[in-house]
């Protein structure tokens, strides 16, 4: 967390709700101007913590990255930096806002009232559902709105996979899943890409890629409903997993059937507003209304940045543009009002940023029984069969953004906990017959045991204190 050392007003400066690069910068650029800002992060309702980037992988066009950089290792860097000036985070969801009065007040997921003088909103965006008849009984189970957190998953290798889409997202998904499945289908609603034409270049010239044009997507389907059964379906008790599609041909309203055992919403976002809905204007598509150009909105001492008030170019530095200018315009506008109480930073010049320590896989060699995190098979199958106490295991791949929140959760729990229980960390592309044999069907996806008996499980990213409570349960019944 931001720098302890500061006190904490007892009505906040400013709150920047979002921690996207939006958030994060408006964030830096307020901590720099010794405000002391509390940065919500959020947690499940509107993202995650670090926002969209999280969820993809090389982000090419952020400059000062000539080579790139993973979406994750950026939102790391600018997290690091907005907490190296004197941030405080606070990891949950705001539920509710009170704009009407002076202070402001917002409720947080956890429960706490914050009261304060101005208030940054940088919520961002959300993946579109396409809201087939049959979506929430394959959600999970075939269906993913992020092919960079699940596309490893076993059930989807070497099979025929399918992304709905036209946009750059799309695109880049597509030829993503081609590492991972035998073929990948791309539905496109009408004859064109909305991609840039580097990327509809890179899917057109891709001969793993088919384009379907002028389909949609009209349901979706398990084996059984298709005459077929499913070999990969373990018990008659376990949800089926997707196995066609119906497409419906735009042109000439025929419909037909695609074999395919995932399928990857890349369909647009929906901007985060149901938490000012009917105290700020928004716009027909939901967007929040702006003073044109500028970060004002209807409110005085509320201000929005980044896709949440952005329409049109949603990227991540105009994102990151805007939450300077929010933060400039918030700063302004509080010394305006003379409403900030500074709040010097100790020491001025804060510390260089620690490079995070990674966990090597464990052999032979280095493995330790008592360890609290450790990494691999090898650790797996000792502590699955030694450990006599609760064991988290947690399913990762490489590239998922959601993966990379969750661990340091789970890392802290197990701290907390001193050493009460342990964690081991398996990277499904690693070791695919592992996760194929735990049944994993995306990532993150959390297993706990005790004994060899596994206890809960939980897929995505979840609060610390629910994995605390499931631990603590099992440590206060008798084996
Ligand atoms: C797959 C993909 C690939 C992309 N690739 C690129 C790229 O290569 N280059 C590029 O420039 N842009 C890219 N973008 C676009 C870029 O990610 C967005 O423009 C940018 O992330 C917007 O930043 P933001 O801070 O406004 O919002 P977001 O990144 O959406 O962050 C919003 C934040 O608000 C939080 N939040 C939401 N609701 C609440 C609530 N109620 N309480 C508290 N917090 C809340 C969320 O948890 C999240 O942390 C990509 C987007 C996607 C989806």
């Amino acid at each position: 967390m931001g720098d302890a050392s500061a006190a904490t007003p007892p009505v906040e400066n400013l709150v920047v709700i979002g921690s996207g690069p939006a958030g994060y910068t408006a964030a830096l650029y307020a901590a720099r101007a010794n405000l002391s800002p509390l940065l919500i992060t959020g947690f499940q309702s509107g993202g995650i913590p670090g926002g969209q980037l999280m969820t993809t992988t090389h982000v090419e066009n952020y400059p000062g990255f000539p080579d790139g950089i993973l979406g994750p290792e950026l939102m790391d860097r600018m997290k690091a930096q907005a907490l190296r000036w004197g941030t405080r985070l606070l990891e949950c969801d705001v539920e509710r806002v009170e704009l009407g009065q002076r202070p402001l007040r917002l409720f947080t997921s956890e429960g706490a009232t914050i009261e304060t003088q101005a208030v940054i909103l940088a919520t961002g965006a959300s993946a579109n559902r396409l809201n087939l008849p049959q979506e929430g009984r394959f959600w999970s189970r075939g269906i993913s709105a992020c092919a960079i957190c699940d596309g490893a998953t076993p059930q989807f290798r070497q099979e025929e996979l399918a992304v709905v889409g036209g946009g750059d997202s799309a695109c880049e998904e597509a030829v993503y899943l081609t590492k991972y499945g035998s073929r990948v289908h791309l539905i496109v609603r009408g004859d064109r890409l909305r991609a840039s034409a580097a990327m509809a270049d890179r899917v057109l010239a891709n001969p793993s890629i088919t384009v379907h044009w002028n389909r949609e997507v009209v349901d979706v389907h398990a084996a059984d409903e298709t005459g077929v059964s499913d070999p990969d379906q373990a018990g008659e008790d376990e949800a089926p997993w997707l196995a066609a599609l119906t497409l419906r041909d735009r042109s000439s309203g025929a419909s037909e059937r695609l074999a395919v055992r995932g399928l990857f919403y890349a369909i647009g976002h929906t901007p985060n507003t149901a938490l000012v809905r009917g105290q700020l204007e928004l716009d027909g598509r939901g967007y929040l209304v702006t003073r044109p150009g500028r970060p004002e909105t209807g409110i005085e001492g509320v201000f929005a940045a980044g896709d949440v008030a952005d329409a049109e170019w949603r990227q991540g530095i105009t994102a990151a543009a805007s939450g300077c200018q929010a933060a400039l315009a918030a700063e302004r506008w509080l010394a305006h009002h003379d409403l900030a109480i500074p709040v010097e930073r100790q020491p001025v010049d804060p510390e260089p940023v620690r490079q995070p320590v990674r966990t090597a896989v464990s052999d032979a060699a280095n493995f330790d029984p008592e360890a609290l995190w450790q990494k691999g098979s090898y650790a797996l199958r000792r502590l699955y069969h030694e450990c006599p106490r609760p064991l988290l295991v947690v399913y990762t791949s490489p590239s998922c953004g959601p993966c990379h929140v969750l661990k340091p959760q789970l890392k802290r729990v197990l701290e907390e906990l001193g050493g009460r229980a342990q964690g081991v960390e398996i990277d499904i592309e690693a070791d695919p017959e592992i996760a194929q044999q735990a049944g994993v069907s995306g990532t993150p996806t959390v297993h706990l045991f005790l004994n060899r008996e596994l206890r809960q499980q939980w897929r995505g990213v979840k609060q610390r204190r629910e994995f605390m409570a499931a631990i603590e349960g099992l440590l206060t019944v008798p084996a």
